[in-house]
């Protein structure tokens, strides 16, 4: 039988309020602890790669405790404007939303995107236009702003503060041997209205190809796109012949040099599952060797 994988993140940074906060963080491992169970019993059922990394990030996206969907981050004027991407790994199919406030799961209308126009990337009104008229679950976009997050912008607009943790992604192998991955993100505490992360952008903050790997990536926006870093991963495979591990490591070097730091995980065509990241911690899950859901958000866990 093929070895099939599947592994989540829950975002990089913001580690310090997160050991502050130990029933959060407890709450935040269970959650990705049941995302993973699902997945786990989805792939063994024989479900695709694609379905499976939608489902995952829908569940985390209507989890108020993460920064997409219900909960996501607030630009510097209190409001939501999410992004998203899903990617096929046979032949890169790719769906994305940018700057939506309506729709209460970005990554399913990424997914519409992808599956119901000849395009890759929609955007704001028209986007969410789209998305509603193939079906999307509408949201009212008061709904999706949390008391924490409000707490979080006042603290973000006094010197020293830190950016969003929460981000959501995953990334699966099925058992025919395709590759998806998805990512979903309210974005970065008090970012300008109209900002567009990684997260929305193929090659950046996602990636898959059935060839080599799937990729979704967690950390300061900017310099992922500026590195390329899912897309990065992947040419370190197929140009340079290295491991997963190494490449994303690799990758993430890159974002290190721009003074910047976040993580991503990462299955290759065989199954082998990588989590890296350069930030104090990510929020983490995966299906070892034994077939065990593992959660971790610290390094050496
Ligand atoms: N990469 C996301 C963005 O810049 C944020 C994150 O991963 O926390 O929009």
């Amino acid at each position: 039988v093929s070895r099939v994988a599947f592994a989540v993140h829950g975002g990089a940074g913001a580690m310090r309020q997160l050991r502050a906060a130990p029933d959060e963080e407890a709450a935040l491992r269970r959650a990705i602890a049941a995302c993973l169970d699902e997945g786990r019993a989805a792939l063994a059922a024989g479900a695709s790669a694609l379905d499976v990394v939608e489902r995952a990030v829908v569940r985390l996206e209507d989890d108020p405790l993460f920064n997409a969907g219900h909960g996501s981050a607030l630009t510097i004027d209190g409001h939501v404007e999410m992004d998203a991407t899903i990617v096929d790994g046979r032949g890169r199919a790719t769906g994305a939303v940018a700057c939506v406030s309506r729709l209460a799961n970005p990554v399913a209308a990424a997914r519409l995107v992808m599956q119901r126009t000849p395009h890759v990337l929609l955007v704001a009104e028209a986007a969410e236009r789209f998305a509603l008229a193939h079906g999307a679950r509408a949201v009212d976009p008061a709904s999706l702003v949390t008391e924490a997050r409000r707490r979080e912008l006042l603290r973000r607009r006094e010197p020293g503060s830190g950016d969003a943790a929460g981000t959501v992604g995953a990334v699966a192998r099925d058992r025919d041997g395709h590759l998806a991955a998805a990512t979903s993100t309210g974005g970065l505490t008090g970012q300008l209205r109209g900002r567009v992360g990684d997260s929305a952008v193929v090659g950046a903050g996602t990636w898959a190809d059935d060839a080599t790997c799937a990729v979704s990536g967690t950390g300061h926006g900017e310099a992922f796109l500026r590195c390329a870093l899912a897309h990065e991963v992947d040419a370190c495979l197929r140009l340079r012949g290295m491991a997963l591990g190494a490449a994303c490591d690799a990758a993430l070097a890159r974002v290190a040099e721009l003074g910047s730091s976040g993580g991503c995980i990462a299955v290759d065509r065989e199954g082998t599952t990588a989590l890296r990241f350069n930030s104090a911690g990510m929020l983490r899950g995966w299906i070892d060797e034994a077939g065990r859901a593992r959660v971790a958000i610290y390094a050496g866990e």
